[in-house]
């Protein structure tokens, strides 16, 4: 039975990423009906919103989406669709693996470790108030409610892949009662759940400077959402950027999969984009429905690909002369 699963294809470079996915796990053999659905800058013309209702209905009916990036233009009254997707489908993990791949260059060997983002909370709770004049102040929201259940989904998510370590980035000398709930609950958790996976804890600033040092150490890295966000594009530069890093936003529902990139509108429409990180995160869709085989087909395919290093078959954000159109061929091309 074919599986059905939403796709929204996005704005800037997202049409020609969602495209080149869609050829891709089409080829791998598994049996997928697209639902194509609007979001984005794209959908205001017909829809007078970024995020239209029927979408968020689809998503909720099918509870797989495939997503590409989106634009909310700024100052024009609208909510972010990312922060509105995540807060009304309760998306409110997400994960971010990030490690080196064959033939793309980066300055690290070794990397694997997985970015886990509190994706409903903090500074994203969009609470900003003009106090006075020149005085505004933003409100960073904690629960003990949704740092429980990040912390939970950190830890099943490390025992379900055999991790042996969660590494918490926080700022709880600064943000004593928000950072200090979200700590509170990650080593309640690890106390109840946590056997044998070890646990410690960074001051965020020193954590980046880990990173960069020796990013090998880390296994899973929790943290709440703002600190997800920049950690999640600082993990992307260590092995090759944001062209190579997938992602996945999982509610108990439902799950949205998507790169880590936006829509990248400086490169937008040239047939330049790498589709790899949209790709990749198919990828994981894939699993998430079962579909191992066709998941590992894929891999396989994209690891062959950059392996091979062909310059017109790769992307040139990884060191290629290709387009975003000629590596999903050359990746089909692969699959035999
Ligand atoms: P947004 O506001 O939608 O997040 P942005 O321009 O702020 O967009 P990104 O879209 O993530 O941020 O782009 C950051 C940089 O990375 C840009 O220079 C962009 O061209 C590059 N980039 C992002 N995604 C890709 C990709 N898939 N392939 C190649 N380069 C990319």
């Amino acid at each position: 039975m074919a599986h059905e699963i939403c796709l929204i294809p996005g704005d800037g470079i997202g049409p020609e990423v969602a495209e080149a996915a869609k050829q891709v796990i089409s080829a791998s053999g598994v049996s997928i009906e697209w639902r194509l659905l609007p979001a984005g800058a794209g959908a205001i013309e017909e829809f007078g919103e970024v995020l239209p209702e029927e979408t968020v209905r689809a998503i909720e009916a099918h509870r797989v989406a495939l997503k590409g990036p989106v634009t909310t233009p700024i100052g024009k009254g609208f909510t972010s669709v990312n922060v509105g997707l995540r807060k009304r489908l309760n998306l409110y993990a997400a994960v971010r693996p990030v490690r080196n791949l064959p033939g793309v260059a980066s300055r690290y060997e070794n990397v694997d470790l997985v970015v886990v983002r509190e994706n409903t909370e903090g500074l994203y709770s969009g609470i900003e108030n003009e106090i006075t004049d020149g005085v505004v102040q933003s409100l960073k929201i904690a629960t003990r409610t949704g740092c429980t259940r990040i912390s939970k989904f950190a830890f099943e998510y490390a025992k379900s892949r055999d991790i042996n370590r969660v590494t918490v980035f926080h700022k709880a000398n600064i943000m004593k009662k928000s950072d200090g709930l979200f700590l509170d609950c990650a080593r309640k958790i690890h106390g109840e759940i946590g056997e044998g996976i070890d646990y410690d804890e960074l001051i965020i600033d020193n954590g980046c400077m880990q990173l960069v040092r020796d990013p090998s150490r880390f296994q899973i890295v929790l943290m709440e959402n703002l600190y997800g966000d920049i950690v999640s594009d600082l993990c992307a530069g260590l092995v090759g950027g944001l062209g190579v890093v997938p992602g996945a936003n999982f509610g108990d529902g439902c799950a949205v999969f998507e790169a880590v990139h936006g829509s990248a509108p400086d490169i937008a429409g040239k047939n330049i984009a790498n589709p790899l990180a949209l790709i990749m995160s198919g990828v994981m869709m894939l699993n998430h429905l079962g579909e191992t085989e066709a998941a590992g087909k894929i891999k396989t395919a994209y690891d062959t690909v950059l392996s091979e290093g062909n310059p017109e078959s790769i992307t040139r954000d990884i060191g290629g002369k290709g387009g975003t159109k000629e590596f999903a061929d050359a990746v089909v091309k692969a699959m035999g």
